[in-house]
C-alpha cells in the first residue's frame, strides 16, 4: 500500500508528537509511524495493584522549562510543586546524617549544606576544590560545537574519572561527578565510560543549578503524549498509526519513501525521525548516512536505567520533617525522592539503578535485586520503607524500542571526531539534515538534551526545517 501525504514522522514519543503537532498547524497533512503498540515512548504512566498513578519515564519539569510548562498548560494539565520541605538524608560510607539541603545547587554538596554533613574538612574542602575546576570547565564549554572548546581534544580523551583522579584521590571528592554521571539528568553512565568534555557539556546544557526536577505533572506526565494524539487524530483521522516500526528511508529529488516492517509504504514530501540516536542504525538509508553519521550513532549508547517506584500507604518520612531526597553511596540506589502531590497521597519514592547497576542488578534473581532495593530504601528511610504497597520496576535497557535511559551518551574521543564531523562545518552539536530527513528526538535540541524540554524543542525546530524544504 502507497499513501501520500507531507511528512511522515518516525516516533510518537513527545518529540516527534510536538513536530507532528507543528506540521500539522501549518496545515500539512503528517502520518506518524511508531513501533510499539502504544505511544509515549519514555513518557509514559502505569496504575500501580494500589491505584497510585506514576511514571515510569521521565516525571520531573524544572525552573526553566518554559516549553514543556507551556505544553502543560495547553493541555489544561496541572503542575505541582516537588517536595523539598525538611530535612534529606546523606548516607555516605555506612554513616547515614539527616541534613538540610542548601539554597543553591552550586553551593552544595550533591543539594545538602556541605557543612551539616558532618564530613571531616580537609574531604569537604577536596570536593568543594573539585566542583570550583569542574564549575570553571563547565562555564568554558562550547554548547553548540563543543569541538571548539580551549583543549578539546584533549579534555575529550579522559574520562570523567581521571580527570577527577588527577586533582585529588579523595573519594568524598569524586563522589559529585560520578553521581552526576549516574544520576543526574543526562545521566546514565559510569565516570568511566564518557569524557569530562562529554559531562561538562551536559552540564553546559542543561544545569544541574537551573533545579530540572522543580515540578510535576498532577496526574502524571505520561498523560501528556495521549492527549497530544487525541488533538492530533481529531485533525485527521488515522494519522498516528501504532506498531508500524520504520526500516527504510529512500529519498530522491521528489520526496521520501518510508516502509515499515509489516511492509507498508508512506510516500510523503520529507520525513522527521524522532527516535533515540542508537535506533537511528535500525533504519536503513537510501542514499545512506554519511560515514561519520553512522561512526557516531555507533558511540552513542544510551545509558543504563531503570527506575524503581516504592508506594508508601502514607508518606511517613514527611510526618518526621523529612523530605524524601536520599543520596549517597548505597549499593543499589544513589537516589531516592518525593514524587508524591503536596497533599501526601499517593505517597510515592522514585528512584533509580542507574549505570551499570542498571545491568548488574538487573541479571540478578528479582527476589534478590528486590531485597536490594527494599534494604537501600530503609537505610535511607527506615524501617517502614521497607514495606511498600507496591514496588515498581522498569528495566529501561529491556526495552527494544528505548535501548536505555535517560538518554544517550558519547563514548571518549566522539565529540572532537565523529560528532564534528557528522555536524559540518556551520552545524552542531546535533548532526546534520540528511536531504529530506530532519532528525529529532531530545538527544538533537541545543537545549535540555535528554529532557523533556529538549524533546519538544527538538521536534519544533524539525517541524521548522521541514517546512523550508
Ligand atoms: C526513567 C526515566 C526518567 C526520566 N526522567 C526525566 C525527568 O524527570 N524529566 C525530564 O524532563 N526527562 C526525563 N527523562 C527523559 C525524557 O523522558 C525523555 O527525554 C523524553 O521523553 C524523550 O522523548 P523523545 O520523543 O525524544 O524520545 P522517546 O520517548 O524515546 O520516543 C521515541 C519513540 O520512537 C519510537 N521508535 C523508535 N524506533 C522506531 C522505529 N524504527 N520506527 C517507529 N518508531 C520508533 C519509540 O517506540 C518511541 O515511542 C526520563 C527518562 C526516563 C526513561
Amino acid at each position: 500500500m502507497l499513501t501520500a501525504i507531507d511528512a511522515v514522522v518516525v516516533g510518537a514519543g513527545l518529540s516527534g508528537l510536538v513536530a507532528a503537532r507543528h506540521l500539522q498547524r501549518s496545515g500539512q497533512r503528517v502520518r506518524v509511524l511508531e513501533a510499539r503498540t502504544r505511544v509515549g515512548g519514555r513518557m509514559v504512566s502505569m496504575t500501580t495493584p494500589h491505584g497510585a498513578v506514576v511514571d515510569l519515564g521521565g516525571q520531573w519539569g524544572g525552573v526553566s522549562h518554559r516549553r514543556f510548562a507551556a505544553l502543560l498548560d495547553e493541555l489544561a494539565l496541572a503542575t505541582y510543586p516537588s517536595h523539598y520541605l525538611g530535612q534529606g538524608v546523606f548516607h555516605w560510607q555506612g554513616r547515614r546524617v539527616v541534613a538540610p539541603l542548601a539554597d543553591r545547587f552550586d553551593q552544595s554538596l550533591l543539594f545538602f549544606e556541605p557543612e551539616a554533613l558532618g564530613l571531616p574538612s580537609d574531604e569537604l574542602a577536596a570536593s568543594q576544590g573539585l566542583q570550583r575546576a569542574f564549575a570553571e570547565l563547565v562555564a568554558r564549554v562550547d554548547p553548540v560545537q563543543p569541538w571548539l572548546t580551549p583543549d578539546a581534544q584533549q579534555l575529550d580523551r579522559l574520562t570523567v574519572a581521571q580527570w577527577t583522579q588527577q586533582h585529588t584521590a579523595i573519594p568524598l571528592a569524586q563522589l559529585p561527578l560520578d553521581w552526576l554521571c549516574r544520576v543526574g539528568g543526562s545521566g546514565g553512565f559510569e565516570p568511566w565510560e564518557a569524557s569530562i568534555l562529554h559531562l561538562a557539556w551536559t552540564q553546559a546544557v542543561a544545569p544541574q543549578a537551573e533545579s530540572p526536577e522543580a515540578w510535576l505533572v498532577r496526574g502524571g506526565a505520561g498523560q501528556v503524549p495521549p492527549l497530544l494524539v487525541d488533538a492530533l487524530e481529531a485533525g485527521d483521522p488515522g494519522c498516528v498509526q501504532l506498531g508500524q516500526a520504520v526500516v527504510a528511508i529512500s529519498q530522491n529529488a521528489a520526496g521520501v519513501t518510508v516502509a515499515t516492517a509489516n511492509g507498508r509504504l508512506h510516500q510523503a514530501r520529507a520525513a522527521i525521525v524522532a527516535v533515540p540516536p542508537q535506533l537511528r542504525l535500525g533504519i536503513s538509508f537510501d542514499p545512506p548516512l554519511p560515514a561519520a553519521h553512522r561512526a557516531l550513532l555507533q558511540r552513542s549508547p544510551m545509558g543504563g536505567m531503570a527506575k524503581i517506584l516504592a508506594v508508601y500507604e502514607r508518606p511517613f518520612w514527611r510526618e518526621q520533617g523529612l523530605n524524601g531526597l536520599g543520596i549517597g553511596d548505597r549499593p543499589a540506589l544513589d537516589l531516592t525522592a518525593d514524587s508524591g502531590p503536596p497533599e501526601g497521597a499517593p505517597a510515592v519514592l522514585a528512584s533509580f539503578l542507574a549505570g551499570e547497576r542498571a545491568l548488574t542488578l538487573g541479571a540478578l534473581p528479582a527476589a534478590e535485586r528486590r531485597q536490594m532495593i527494599l534494604s537501600d530504601l530503609v537505610a535511607y528511610w527506615g524501617p517502614e520503607a521497607g514495606e511498600p504497597l507496591d514496588l515498581i520496576e522498569q528495566p529501561w535497557n529491556a526495552e527494544p524500542w528505548s535501548g536505555g535511559a535517560f538518554t544517550s551518551f558519547v563514548s571518549p574521543g566522539t565529540w572532537t571526531s565523529h560528532a564534528r564531523l557528522a555536524a559540518g562545518e556551520q552545524g552542531g552539536p546535533g548532526p546534520a539534515a540528511h536531504g529530506r530527513v530532519a532528525w529529532a528526538g531530545t538527544e538533537v535540541s541545543p537545549r535540555w538534551p535528554g529532557y523533556f524540554e529538549g524533546a519538544i524543542e527538538a521536534g519544533e525546530r524539525a517541524a521548522a526545517a521541514l517546512q523550508k524544504l
